[in-house]
Formats: C-alpha cells, structure tokens, sequence
C-alpha cells in the first residue's frame, strides 16, 4: 500500500495550537523554497542574457562588411584585362571571401580573383557573392573590333551529300574559309562531310539536331536538350567544342515564346556559347525560285548593306545551287580586297534578332 504523506497539522489535530504553529511553520518554510527559486530563475536569466550578448558581440565583430563595386560599369577592349576592385563598408572592415561569375563568359570571363577578361565584342554582367550571402553585380562592355575587309559566309541545314562537297570546293578554289551551322542528323548521316569542313579549317556550328520546330521550341529545356545533344556530337567528331549557334528560324521566329528564348540565351550564354543571327542573305529559301544570278545579286547587295558581313546560304540537298551563289560572292569581293573567314575569328559582337538591338 503506498504510504500516506504525513500532514504536520494532522498529527497535533487534537492540539489546535500545536496544529496552528506546525503549520504556520510549514508555511514558512515553503516560502523560503519559493524565494530560493526566485533566485535561481533570476541567475538563470542573468546567465542567458549573458549568453546572447556574447553571440550578438561575436556576430558584430565577425560581421561582413557591405561590399559595392568601385565602378558602377566597365568598358573594355578585346583582349583586355580588368581587375574588378570590390570596395568595403566600413573601409577597414576584414574582407570577406568572395566568388565571381559571369553570365556570358564568352565576352567576359572572370576568374576567382575578380580579374575580368574581354574575350569579344558585346556585354556580360559580371555577379560578385560574399560569404554571408550579399550580391553584387556590375555591368561590362567589350567594344567589337573595327570591321576590317572581311566576309564572314555561313551555311544552315547541311551537310549535305548533294550539295556540301561542292560549296567546299569552291571555297577551297578561293582560299576562303567559312561556318557551318550543321544539322545534328545530317551530321549524323554524313559524319565524313563535318570532318571534312573541320579539316578544312572552316567554324562548324550549332543549329540544332532535328530543327524540327515543334520539337526544339515546345520548351526551353527541349531546345537545350537538341542542342546539347548535337554540340556533344560536334566535339566527338571534331575535337573542338562549337562557341556559337543559331536558331533554326532566326532568333525572332514565331514558333519560340520570348520567355523560351530568354531561358534558352540565359542558359548557353552561361554555358559559354554565342548567339549568331545573319544581317545578309541570299534569299534561297524565302519560297521564291531565285535564278543563280538574282540569289548572287541580292547576296551582293545585302552585304554591301550589311552593318555586320555575316551572310546566311543553305546548304542542304534542295537549296542546289548553293556553291555557285558562293562563287559569284567570293569572285566578287576577293576582286575588291575582301577576304573570307570563319566566325571562329570574328571577335565582333553577336548578331541576334531577338533583342532588336542589332541585325535586322
Ligand atoms: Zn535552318
């Protein structure tokens, strides 16, 4: 049986002044017990206070500073190289660890040290991030090279069985090099032709493995997915991985929402590519059968108007009369001192429709 608790005041019931001094003191001493707790609590507040203070000290003294950018943007030349001095607030506060990133490293690239480089023509916005979390960014353009006596030739859609080996006849015939915006099935059949334009020195470029439009432009992820898939293809044939790509349809077509472009450019400019649209053209495959001489003409002219010489041609099997429009190109202008490159040694800014900034 559990053993009832003594009452004090039970003992002396009979006795009610004994009954009433026992408890009184009883009382009494529960009293004390209670101030004893008071002053426990009273230490225990004492001694977190003291606790959260330390913390508080400890976070002010270790704190970062605020950071900014000296300058609010830069502007350089290609092949320049640019420390970014990231200044402190409070001045003599310690200098917290900070990384360094660039959204289009193909312009700029910055290493870990905030040293910026100008790699080509455009602008990048470089991102600074401390420690504790502060971002910074700060905006830098590279201005493009003067445009010097050259041509820059670009073929879409190939390569082709039926017409491929042709145009790099005639190119070779006019010491000219040229880009190839190559389609990743066509390279797949005919893996031999895209080796042959990589030995030849030509810029191979992505347009996209199926450039079926329904498929690359449902989705931002769609359109990487196909174009990862076919710059990995590139880079196993080829040793070299492509720098730029274009958009089957040009970067303003409508089969792309602004949302999906916007997403897709983050991306590959992140990822280190570039964007490269045309501002002349042949006008081979607007629906209209051209004759050779009119697609060389329009090709002509529109390069003589062309803010950038960059000239779009296809070379897939429909578009067969692709290497002679090239030659009465290259005859044309080789006569008046042009020369003919890859985009591999265009260091100007890219051309895209999409931004409405250039092109056209
Ligand atoms: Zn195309």
């Amino acid at each position: 049986m559990k053993k009832r608790k003594r009452d004090p005041g039970r003992l002396h019931l009979n006795d009610p002044e004994k009954f009433t001094s026992v408890y009184i003191t009883e009382h009494r001493n529960r009293k004390r017990m209670t101030h004893r707790q008071k002053q426990l609590i009273v230490i225990g507040i004492i001694v977190l206070l003291v606790i959260i203070a330390g913390i508080v000290m400890l976070r002010a003294f270790t704190q970062e500073p605020v950071i900014a950018f000296k300058q609010s943007k830069y502007t350089m030349n290609i092949g320049d190289s640019q420390k970014l001095s990231v200044k402190l607030d409070p001045a003599n506060g310690k200098a917290p660890k900070l990384s360094f990133t660039s959204d289009h490293p193909a312009v700029v690239s910055v290493n870990s040290d905030g040293r910026a480089k100008a790699k080509r023509g455009g602008t990048a916005v470089i991102t600074c991030t401390s420690r504790d979390g502060q971002k910074i960014k700060v905006k830098i353009t590279v201005k493009s090279p003067k445009q010097e006596k050259v041509i820059y030739i670009t073929y879409d859609d190939g390569p082709s069985a039926e017409v491929t080996p042709d145009v790099l006849r005639v190119l070779k015939k006019y010491h000219a090099t040229a880009t190839f915006f190559v389609v990743g099935q066509q390279v797949k059949e005919y893996p031999e032709l895209l080796e042959a334009e990589a030995a030849e020195g030509h810029t191979i470029a992505v347009h996209t493995y199926t450039h079926d439009y329904n498929k690359i432009y449902r989705s931002s992820d769609a359109y990487i997915k196909d174009f990862t898939r076919t710059a990995k293809l590139i880079k196993k044939l080829t040793g070299k991985t492509p720098l730029y790509w274009r958009f089957p349809g040009g970067g303003n077509n409508d089969f792309m929402s602004s949302e999906t472009r916007s997403a897709i450019l983050k991306e590959l400019h992140k990822q280190g590519y570039m964007e490269m649209d045309w501002d002349a053209y042949t006008e081979d495959a607007v629906g209209v059968d051209y004759s050779v001489k009119s697609m060389s003409d329009n090709g002509i002219r529109s390069l003589k108007n062309s803010r950038v010489p960059v000239i779009l041609i296809h070379d897939l099997s429909e578009k067969s009369h692709a290497a002679e429009v090239t030659e009465n190109i290259l005859k044309y202008f080789s006569k008046r001192g042009y020369s003919f490159e890859g985009l591999d040694d265009y260091y100007g800014a890219e051309i895209t429709f999409g931004s409405g900034e250039s092109g056209k």
